[in-house]
């Protein structure tokens, strides 16, 4: 039996309600548990699995992905509006994450790559794992090559080399919707739509790109359940796409597909499906809000700036609801915003790590309310003392 509920590790005491002052407030991460609180008022949601449940290594089908699931998921977005899957192939893997190798290793191979390995990019500031998981995998077909701003005019490069451009929208730190940098008859993307959700963003129309990622991590916030799917339009990149998880992992775990399975039942069954986008939408846009108030008392600090914007999914003009704060320290002598959060008791992840400079700070608001809450304590206590 493992405990249902632990203390924050800023609380203490035998009911967790003792704020244990000298503790820094964790901003980092980005663990989804401000979902938790709706999966623990849902009814219903619980999954119980027999000793006997599916111990081989496919469905009936010879498959090893449950096409139950890939409907669901399809059901899914045609509620929400957020991506076009009528005619496009659908894969799992192990959280975006998996998919994202999965999806580098489709697009470069088979491109004369043994001579000119092909050239993977993103736009700073962008998700380090881009570069830290290209790097790892140091294949002869793909290297990774920084940011898309230092080949957006080399013509010639990009008519001579494959090129993946991994575009994140919205961005992860910024919140930002945004487009392929690039261009060409080379250029192949890699769209991370991993934020693309109502929770986070304005969703203006289904996205229709010719290779999507998304994840229940930041969704539902079961980022611990590590799944992700892909929507491919191209069917050869599904098969290479396919090859890699068959060589891999011979699929995801049926209980992972079992348990996304119930989570989207609890959701699709539910009116209108709505519910979790208003209960996701609501919790970051009061987040954002609280923190926009506090910086904006402040001369030292300021974050992205982000806008109201139609929502065709609320069918309404809605506010920002980002999951990260980018923190930009003003002062000139302030050259490392990161210690100086620290010295004030808050956690964040580097500008550096972004590929960004370290006058920025991304802080994380998917976190739990408790986080939050004691995130918003320290900045209010820190800028009232400096102003
Ligand atoms: N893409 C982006 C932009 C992310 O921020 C994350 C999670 N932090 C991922 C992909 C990976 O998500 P997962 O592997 O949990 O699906």
């Amino acid at each position: 039996h493992e405990p249902v509920c632990e203390c924050n590790p800023c609380y203490g005491g035998p009911e967790c309600s003792e704020f244990l002052s000298d503790c820094a407030a964790d901003a980092g991460s980005g663990d989804p548990y401000f979902m938790e609180p709706f999966w623990m008022n849902m009814q219903d949601n619980a999954i119980l699995i027999s000793g006997w449940h599916r111990m081989g290594y496919t469905y009936g089908d010879g498959s090893y992905t449950s096409e139950l699931l890939v409907n669901h998921i399809k059901k899914l977005h045609e509620i929400v509006g957020n991506a076009v899957t009528d005619g496009r192939y659908i894969i799992f893997g192990g959280g975006s994450t998996q998919l994202l190798n999965a999806a580098v290793y489709a697009l470069s191979s088979g491109n004369n790559s043994l001579v000119n390995p092909a050239k993977v990019v993103a736009t700073a500031p962008y998700y380090p794992l881009y570069r830290t998981q290209t790097e790892l995998f140091n294949s002869r077909d793909y290297q990774f090559e920084g940011d898309t701003s230092l080949w957006k005019n080399k013509t010639s490069d990009i008519n001579d080399t494959t090129f993946i451009e991994i575009v994140t929208s919205p961005t992860n730190p910024e919140g930002k919707l945004s487009k392929a940098v690039l261009e060409g008859n080379n250029v192949k993307t890699i769209n991370d739509r991993a934020y693309y959700w109502p929770n986070f963003t304005p969703i203006p129309s289904p996205a229709d790109d010719d290779l999507m990622l998304f994840t229940l991590s930041k969704f539902t916030g079961h980022a611990g359940t590590r799944f992700g799917w892909a929507i491919i339009k191209d069917k050869d990149v599904y098969e290479k796409m396919l090859t890699y998880m068959d060589l891999t992992t011979v699929g995801i775990s049926r209980e992972a597909q079992l348990r996304v399975l119930k989570i989207l039942n609890v959701i699709l069954e539910r009116e209108d499906g709505k519910q979790i986008f208003q209960f996701g939408y609501s919790t970051m846009k009061d987040r954002w809000m609280r923190l926009k108030q506090i910086i904006s008392k402040s001369k030292r600090f300021s974050l992205q700036k982000l806008s109201p914007h139609y929502c065709s999914f609320f069918k309404r003009v809605r506010h920002p609801s980002p999951a990260y704060a980018w923190l930009k320290c003003e002062r000139e002598e302030d050259k490392n915003c990161y210690k100086i959060l620290e010295g004030a008791g808050i956690n964040g992840y580097e500008g550096s790590m972004y590929s960004a400079d370290d006058r920025y700070v991304r802080l994380s608001l998917i976190r739990s309310q408790d986080d939050f809450d004691i995130l918003i304590n320290k900045l209010t206590n820190f800028v009232d003392k400096d102003y």
